[in-house]
């Protein structure tokens, strides 16, 4: 993730290593050519155009997070919750601050607002200018589920510390990086990451990559592009 701020988006991961990883996640695609989730084993490219489909295998990522979801924890919910009463729900439901969750909340949403990265043509700008101004996509009444990671904050600058989440609809016809939601009702699953493997790319830029820089600098650099992949 750091060196992804640093404006390096060009990995040498495809997606069909990444499956074999997961089945469920969230990042991006070479050149940040959208967003990707992975929901029951299949890769979505959520495009800037608006567009939604899987992605082919040989499509390479430069940062992504996955994990074989199991749902160690389910809770029903019947009442409207915002984002933050759920982010509240999400953390009593875990016993400590110090795991990496997975987290899928599938229902009825009244409202989410998400973003989407467009693709970049090098040479690369950093990615807290890449971010700022980009078009903010609002979807009201719909089915669908969110994909998301809660890092604990000793993993900055190998993931992103907080909530990182996207959506997808139902139909998998619409989606985005999540920046705000409103579920209606639904259910959450939790799964507790006790492992952590991390594989790094072998390419020259990642290799000159200084990522030894400031955290604080870097923590707000995190907060400035709204935690964004
Ligand atoms: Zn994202």
């Amino acid at each position: 993730m750091g060196a992804l701020l640093d404006g390096i988006y060009d990995g040498d991961c495809s997606v069909e290593h990444l499956l074999t990883r997961g089945d469920f996640g969230v990042g991006t695609f070479n050149a940040l050519d959208g967003e990707m989730l992975i929901l029951d084993g299949t890769c979505y490219r959520l495009s800037s155009d608006g567009s939604v489909g899987p992605t082919a295998s040989s499509v390479q990522t430069p940062f992504a997070v996955v994990t074989r979801f199991e749902a160690h924890v389910t809770q029903r919910i019947d009442e409207p919750l915002t984002q933050e009463e759920t982010r509240d729900l999400l953390v009593s439901l875990t016993p400590s601050d110090n795991y990496l969750y997975a987290y899928r909340i599938r229902g009825e949403f009244a409202s989410v607002r998400t973003r989407t990265v467009a693709r970049q043509s090098p040479p690369y700008r950093r990615l807290v200018e890449v971010t700022k101004g980009e078009p903010v996509q609002m979807f009201s009444n719909l089915s669908g589920d969110i994909v998301g990671f809660r890092t604990p904050v000793f993993q900055q600058g190998i993931g992103i510390a907080g909530d990182h989440a996207h959506f997808i609809d139902e139909p998998r016809t619409q989606g985005g990086h999540v920046l705000d939601f409103a579920l209606t009702r639904g259910t959450l699953e939790v799964c507790i990451g006790t492992d952590l493997h991390l594989e790094l790319p072998r390419t020259v830029a990642f290799e000159r990559a200084d990522l030894d820089d400031d955290p604080v600098e870097r923590d707000a650099e995190v907060t400035a592009s709204e935690r964004h992949t």
